[in-house]
């Protein structure tokens, strides 16, 4: 049996085509042995990924406190948005159906902040104290906003409207190949959306994160705004070291087991 403290934290990324999980060593932010990924079920239903869940935490034989993100605005442990999952997430308590279906307590937070999570503690935000904006760009546009260090949970500012548009329609990689853009121009709505972030919030940094990230050379060239822009360091395994390292700062946030 692994236990959390002696092989690590298990961390949890639930998105809408894997659920991943892996064990983190939170002291280091990375991970202790392979991750172990299963399909999201269709439809993604509460119940069905919570199935998903209690097999990834009976996979790795794991007793402890669990980290788990969730592409959704998550309010003291109920889902309250849906963009990219099945509607009925809505209004669900989503803590208490997780601990309930592993026996474990569970911390859950949105996917981008988990991963924003990771960056600042052992990524590419380490040394900035400002404030910063780490942005996931993937099938759905992530945000995680820090002042000082500290997370302001749940901003969604991939959903900002700018030019009468949902941001996220418009910038998210999809696009891409959908409306047949090469990097250059896809880049520049890029711009066009870290300016509008500027102009509201200042930042110091931008972190891009999502899969983009490990080609950031194609683009970020092409982006002219006056905070220094970094690629985010932890690729995709950020969000699963962000969950687990919140799990192992926090264990006492959990539903009723
Ligand atoms: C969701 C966010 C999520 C992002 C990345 C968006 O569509 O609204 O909650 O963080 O996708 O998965």
């Amino acid at each position: 049996m692994v236990t959390g403290e002696k092989k690590g934290v298990l961390g949890i990324d639930i998105g809408g085509s894997g659920i991943k999980g892996a064990l983190v060593d939170v002291g280091q932010g990375v991970l202790v042995e392979k991750r172990f990924q299963v399909k999201t079920p269709t439809p993604s239903t509460p119940n069905s990924v919570a199935k998903v869940v209690a097999s990834i935490v009976e996979h790795f034989d794991y007793k402890g406190p669990i980290g788990c993100t969730f592409p959704s605005i998550i309010q003291n442990g109920i889902a309250l948005s849906a963009a990219n999952v099945d509607d009925s997430w809505i209004g669900t308590d989503i803590v208490n159906l997780f601990c309930n279906a592993t026996r474990q307590s569970v911390h859950v937070l949105n996917d981008a902040d988990g991963a924003g999570v990771a960056e600042m503690v052992f990524g590419a935000g380490r040394d900035e104290s400002g404030v910063v904006c780490m942005l996931t760009l993937g099938t759905g546009i992530g945000s995680a906003l820090f002042i000082g260090s500290q997370l302001v949970p749940n901003t969604e500012l991939g959903h900002l409207e700018l030019n009468g548009r949902d941001i996220e329609s418009w910038v998210a990689p999809r696009v891409l190949k959908n409306a047949n853009l090469n990097w250059k121009r896809w880049a520049y709505r890029v711009c066009e959306y870290l300016q509008h972030l500027e102009f509201l919030f200042s930042p110091d940094l931008f972190i891009i994160g999502g899969g983009v990230s490990r080609v950031s050379n194609k683009f970020v060239p092409y982006l002219k705004v006056k905070a220094a822009i970094v690629p985010a360091l932890l690729g995709n395994e950020a969000g699963i070291v962000g969950a687990a390292y919140l799990a192992s700062q926090t264990p006492k946030i959990s539903g009723k087991i």
